[in-house]
């Protein structure tokens, strides 16, 4: 419990006790009114001088309707209405009523608490330090001071302080804090590892590639920290509906506390009923139930997805994704597993192993999963050729100049572009072409897996009530369309530049549903202005990838498309329950003013059903934070 909450309940306890004793005093003493008065002012400042206090600074600073406020006027007026004449004194009750929204504030501040300390646990990827290596001796210093390029040792147990590349030895890495998942990453000499994940066995050393500011853990740690700040609809709605309300109520209160008595004909003798019916009002309209519920359920949603390894931006997106009607996917890397295999070479100007060796050389600094397996295929590409000039067209290839002659690698378009004579290939798969000096110089044929559980991602969104999928691509159509077909997506567009994916985005965001959001979902490389642009953008295989992390509103840490599913099934659960929270609280309060109004509902009601709203209300707002998958 933070210190605040804990100094919070002593006084709440100190002003229980002090309220019994009051009781017992007062029964054995005959206590004039008047002293009563400031026995009963004793434990009423000592539970609520802040309520108070807030109030007063919240009519400074303009806002005068305040649920403090509420809470100030409504108490005070129990604490004087014993001195009108004919009137019952209200001291406990006005102790009482303090007394009661303490304790619903406490409990409160403990279950927001807990949901962000289950989000930070999760996350618990913030190293403390790393152990470099400088002039020989291993130094133990804070990340923030290393550099990148020098070498830092992670003992076996330790969490991987910064990005880098592993130099020498082996070791299992436990992915768990970043990814949700404890499936063990196995690394070696000339892997990337990234900050965040705990070295299980080995001992190994690794030169640093980014500092510690710009490494995956320090990223995710801030998109953590400020997930709150996006607010949804629902909660905007909240706070004007409070705006409106309060006023409103007071107004109200005014209306029962004076117009009765008016009418009576005899004003002094039943002003007094009427006024502790006002004040009972106030104690019931009092909006905490909402003002504070659903933020929390929010709140929550959002640290049960990063539990799972999904981070969500803010709450306005996770509200836009329990309402995603149509969910638009890259291919390459997002439902195919984006690990190529080179399954055919046909060379039309040299032998297979210069073609390779040419391929393998152009994408040596392509980050693309295409380049990846080209270079898999050409294991001796480091040699003594030169690359220079390298230019990489966005979903069309690579150019760069080796020994001297320009390389061209990539698609049909690319080869038009150069006016190279492509030859078609009979085979099905996705075929990259190559050209020398704008001579054509065959084709190299390439093919990709589905994910695993890509057909499960689909299949689940449906069911979630998603009313289209659609799979946007670069690739070719033949490969796009068996892809489709294979996962039962609804339509599919191929041979796209990464504009023409933005144009598709919005003819589909203009066909979409009054009230329906579209998502689009890629792996972060080239697609970064389609996931800017649509309602939501999922960024997937985030660990490693800065640019999807900054440029996704939600980032998946691994690469499972079944976490799609999972994060709309939570944003819609997480909305599902909001609503029973304003509803809810909205009934109970509405039947008891009513109540309050005729006379039928005491303070003690009042207070019961305010701070009893509330604290199911939280209750209900932490379920969001213990869904299961
Ligand atoms: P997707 O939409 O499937 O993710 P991209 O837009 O990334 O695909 O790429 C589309 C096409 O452009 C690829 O199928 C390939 O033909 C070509 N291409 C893109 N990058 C490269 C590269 N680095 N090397 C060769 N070809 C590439
Ligand atoms: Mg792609």
């Amino acid at each position: 419990m933070e210190q605040d909450a804990r100094r919070k309940l002593v006084r709440v306890a100190l002003a229980a006790v002090l309220l019994v004793v009051l009781k017992i005093v007062e029964k054995s003493l005959a206590f004039p009114m008047l002293a009563l008065f400031f026995l009963y002012l004793v434990p009423y400042l000592v539970v609520g001088y802040d309520v108070l206090a807030e109030a007063w600074e919240e009519i400074r600073e303009g806002e005068v309707f305040s649920e403090d406020f509420l809470m100030g006027i409504a108490t005070i007026g129990a604490l004087v209405i014993g001195f009108l004449p004919g009137a019952e004194p209200e001291f406990t009750e006005a102790v009482f009523v303090m007394l009661f929204f303490q304790v619903g504030e406490i409990f409160e501040d403990m279950a927001e608490d807990n949901s962000r300390k289950s989000i930070t646990r999760l996350m618990d990827i913030r190293p403390d330090t790393a152990n470099v290596e400088r002039d020989g001796k291993v130094l133990v210093v804070d990340p923030n001071e290393v550099a990148v390029g020098e070498t830092i040792v992670v003992k076996p147990g330790e969490k991987v302080p910064m990005d880098g590349v592993v130099v020498e030895g082996a070791s299992s890495l436990d992915t768990v804090a970043l990814t949700g998942e404890s499936a063990p990453r196995e690394v070696s000499v000339g892997d990337s590892v990234y900050s965040g994940c705990v070295n299980q066995r080995g001992l190994i050393r690794m030169k640093v590639s980014k500092v510690f500011g710009e490494s995956t853990a320090s990223k995710i740690l801030e998109l953590v920290e400020h997930a709150s700040e996006g607010k949804s609809h629902s909660e905007r709605f909240i706070t004007r509906f409070a705006r409106i309300y309060t006023p409103v109520v007071v107004v109200g209160a005014l209306a029962v506390a004076f117009l009765p008595p008016l009418f009576s004909g005899d004003f002094l003798a039943s002003f007094s009923t009427w006024l502790i019916r006002a004040l009972t009002f106030l104690v019931v309209s009092c909006p905490c139930a909402l003002v504070i519920s659903v933020p929390l359920t929010f709140f929550s949603g959002i640290g049960c997805a990063s539990k799972q390894g999904i981070l969500v931006k803010g709450s306005n997106y996770l509200e836009a994704l329990s309402q995603a009607g149509i969910v638009v996917f890259d291919k390459t890397g997002t439902l195919t597993k984006g690990v190529f295999e080179v399954t055919a070479v046909h060379p039309s100007e040299m032998d297979e192993t210069q073609l390779l060796h040419l391929a393998a050389h152009v994408e040596r600094y392509s980050t693309h999963p295409i380049a990846a397996s080209l270079r898999a295929a050409y294991p001796h590409e480091a040699d003594s050729c030169t690359v220079e000039d390298v230019e990489e067209v966005a979903g069309q290839g690579v150019r760069a100049t080796v020994n001297g002659r320009v390389v061209c690698v990539g698609n049909t378009k690319l080869m038009d572009a150069i006016g190279a004579q492509w030859k078609p290939c009979e085979k099905t798969g996705t075929i990259i072409h190559v050209a020398v000096d704008g001579i054509y110089a065959g084709h190299i044929v390439i093919s990709d897996a589905v994910k695993g559980d890509s057909k499960e991602a689909i299949q689940n969104l449906k069911a979630e009530g998603v009313r289209k999928t659609v799979m946007l691509t670069g690739d070719r159509k033949e490969v796009a369309e068996s892809v489709a077909k294979e996962l039962g997506l609804d339509e599919c567009h191929a041979e796209l530049l990464p504009a023409d994916k933005v144009d598709w985005v919005e003819k589909l965001l203009a066909s979409k549903e009054q009230g329906r959001t579209l998502a689009f979902v890629g792996d972060g490389i080239n697609d970064a202005p389609v996931l800017a642009r649509a309602d939501v953008g999922i960024a997937m295989g985030a660990m490693g990838s800065d640019a999807a992390i900054d440029a996704a509103d939600v980032v998946l840490m691994d690469d499972k498309p079944s976490k799609i599913a999972l994060v709309v099934r939570i944003a819609r659960r997480t909305l599902a329950i909001a609503k029973e929270n304003v509803v809810f609280a909205i009934a109970v309060k509405v039947a008891v003013l009513v109540l309050a109004a005729f006379g039928l509902a005491t303070m003690w009601m009042a207070v019961f059903a305010d701070v009893g709203v509330m604290v199911l209300a939280v209750l209900n707002a932490t379920r969001a934070l213990n869904q299961k998958g």
